[in-house]
């Protein structure tokens, strides 16, 4: 039950000083913070986060495909990226995503918490900002859009980073800190609630 998921502030909320918002929102919930830095990464520390995996980029591709249907954007995929394949729309974001997440710091921490994998996502709200709901991160604080970012080439901007699942959260975790980096500690939350 107790997880440990990554989280990566991109450079959208470290420029638009939104750091401490993002923070509080994840602890007024009762997460906790186990490690936190903030960096400049490189080419190949993004590179090396960003599975390479055909089923990866495809699943990439394939969530813009999705975004495009649900919120009836009114351009086609074949116009804002040159083709339908999902696997080719992927290659192209994941490009866009690494040169946005090397443009400027970034604040990478590990956050602790029952249910936290879960619990994260749905602070930080769904991929579209111009379609998350008002209440989560990306709901409150972006306005960005598959359709606009793609007509100038680069990632949407949508503030934070997540792992999705299990899996995610442990390669993430791995690649972004070294054991010795996670801090154990109690909280009010950890006295009261287990
Ligand atoms: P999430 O960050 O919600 O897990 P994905 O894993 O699907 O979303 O995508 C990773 C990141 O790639 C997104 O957060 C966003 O910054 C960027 N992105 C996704 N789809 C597109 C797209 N069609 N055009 C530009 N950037 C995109
Ligand atoms: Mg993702």
């Amino acid at each position: 039950m107790i997880e440990r998921t990554l989280v990566l502030l991109k450079p959208d909320t470290v420029k638009r000083t939104l750091i401490g918002e993002v923070i509080r929102r994840f602890e007024s919930r009762g997460l906790k913070i186990v490690a936190l830095e903030m960096i400049h990464p490189t080419r190949e520390q993004m590179d090396a986060h960003y599975p390479k995996s055909k089923e990866w980029i495809t699943g990439l591709g394939n969530n813009t495909v999705k975004s495009y249907k649900e919120f009836e954007i009114p351009t086609t995929l074949e116009e804002d990226y040159g083709t339908n394949d999902p696997y080719k729309i992927g290659l192209m974001v994941r490009e866009w995503l690494i040169n946005f997440m090397t443009s400027g710091p970034i604040v990478k921490m590990v956050i602790e918490g029952l249910h936290s994998i879960k619990m994260v996502r749905k602070i930080i709200g769904s991929t579209v900002p111009a379609f998350a709901e008002p209440g989560t991160l990306r709901g409150d604080f972006s306005v960005d859009s598959p359709d606009l970012a793609n007509a100038k080439k680069r990632a949407v901007q949508n503030l934070i980073h997540a792992s999705g699942n299990k899996e995610e959260a442990e390669q993430e975790i791995k690649l972004w800190f070294k054991k010795e980096e996670l801090h154990s500690y109690k909280t009010i939350h950890d006295l009261h609630v287990l």
